[in-house]
């Protein structure tokens, strides 16, 4: 029986989210689209399968092919990346920070992550996180003027706040991270470092940003976002923290491994090793720093002044609008961004003073820079016609027109 007949209530929302996705300009920035065989691999039978434990030491039976699956992502994981250890099973990003925190701290002790406006994570000790309940999180900025990071400042907190580990990695940051400055940083303070690389995961892969790998005790990040692979996590570590961080993942946060997640993360993996893989990640940056241009044109402020990597940030309350209203007008018109804060954001969160864009998604369309400048100049055009609803009808067209040239999932059909 075909789902749509099995269930065509569910079959029909399937199928408008797709059709939604086929018609919208996906500018967020954590966002990608799968290529057809890992949604395949997926939906695929590991599903059904119980697998506690780890490869030749599982708590069920059954388990020689699941083993085969885990033990080709782990492989594929340490050679993608150059790590010693890889755990494959944290479920996403979250769970992946909460397991490495747990793997090399006590309750209580002290985290030093980027604070949210200058671009990092609630799950690096933000208070409304649980990680910012069993730890203390301590948050430092990036440079008021600059708005890079500024080392010798967050040197000077570490030796002040003397954490037990810091984090380093963003969600909104458009410049490269220098991994190995906030080497340095740990080592003068004894604390342990950690990278979580979810945003960037997929340059780094490429090599088109520096790999936190060789300078860290521990290196998390999603699947999903730059590497373009399923909705997951990925651990990895120095072999002498194996040990802890496979405790922590299994049996301290998780129980059974989704194994039909780690067999697609499997193929990610795969497919990130590939010269298309390196191209793709290079015509992201391309495509972020084309549509910079045209901000900057307009007379945008960008946060930073402009992108290294795949996301800008782009100051809309310098323009006099809101966060919220230019999320809310793009959205009018098929393209999707979010808002966000900006460093020392005086506007509340709920309507920051900024909106951040990425190129991933559309990139992974096969738009080029011409695309992706056209795709600006039409942010731009709704940006200064907010109120303006023939304006926002003209943009529609021309986004449902560009589109057309830029098939997503041509064979699929849910309904
Ligand atoms: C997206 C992100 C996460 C969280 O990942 P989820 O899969 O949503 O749990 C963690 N850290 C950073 C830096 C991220 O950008």
């Amino acid at each position: 029986m075909s789902l749509k007949e099995l269930d065509p209530e569910l079959a029909g929302v399937l199928q408008k989210e797709l059709e939604r996705q086929r018609n919208t300009v996906e500018l967020i920035a954590s966002e990608n689209f799968v290529p057809e065989e890992i949604l395949l691999v997926m939906g695929s039978v590991p599903t059904n399968k119980y697998a506690e434990g780890y490869p030749g030491r599982r708590y069920y039976g059954g388990n020689q092919y699941i083993d085969e699956i885990e033990r080709l992502a782990i492989e594929r994981a340490k050679q993608l990346f150059g790590a010693e250890h890889a755990n494959v099973q944290p479920l996403s990003g979250c769970p992946a920070n909460l397991a490495a925190y747990a793997a090399f701290l006590e309750p209580g002790d002290k985290i030093l992550g980027m604070s949210l406006a200058s671009g990092g994570h609630l799950s690096h000790g933000y208070k409304m996180s649980i990680t910012g309940k069993y730890y203390r999180g301590i948050a430092y900025d990036v440079d008021p003027e600059t708005e890079t990071l500024d080392y010798d400042a967050i040197l000077e907190q570490a030796r002040r706040e003397k954490p037990r580990m810091i984090v380093c990695g963003a969600s909104a940051y458009p410049r490269i991270i220098d991994f190995k400055a906030f080497k340095e940083i740990a080592d003068d303070v004894g604390a342990y470092l950690m990278a979580d690389i979810a945003h960037i995961a997929g340059l780094v892969a490429a090599g088109l940003h520096p790999s936190p790998v060789p300078y860290c005790d521990v290196v998390t990040t999603t699947t999903h976002k730059t590497l373009k692979g399923p909705r997951s996590g990925l651990i990895m570590c120095k072999q002498e923290h194996a040990k802890k961080i496979d405790r922590a993942v299994f049996p301290m946060l998780q129980g059974g491994p989704h194994e039909h997640t780690i067999a697609a993360k499997a193929l990610c993996f795969k497919l990130a090793m590939r010269p298309e893989f390196k191209e793709y990640q290079a015509q992201v940056v391309k495509n972020a720093k084309a549509m910079a241009e045209v901000f900057l044109d307009h007379g945008y402020r960008l946060v930073t002044g402009g992108t290294d990597n795949h996301l800008l940030l782009v100051d809309v309350a310098q323009k006099g609008i809101g966060g919220k209203q230019a999320q809310d007008a793009l959205e009018e018109v098929g393209i999707t961004v979010n808002k966000n804060m900006i460093p020392f954001d005086k506007r509340k969160p709920v309507d920051p003073s900024g909106i951040r864009i990425g190129t991933p998604a559309i990139t992974t369309r096969g738009m080029k820079e011409d695309a992706a400048a056209r795709i600006a100049e039409l942010v731009v055009k709704v940006l200064e016609n907010v109120d303006d609803a023939s304006v926002k009808e003209r943009v529609a067209g021309e986004v449902r027109e560009l589109l057309e040239e830029y098939p997503l999932y041509p064979g699929l059909s849910y309904a």
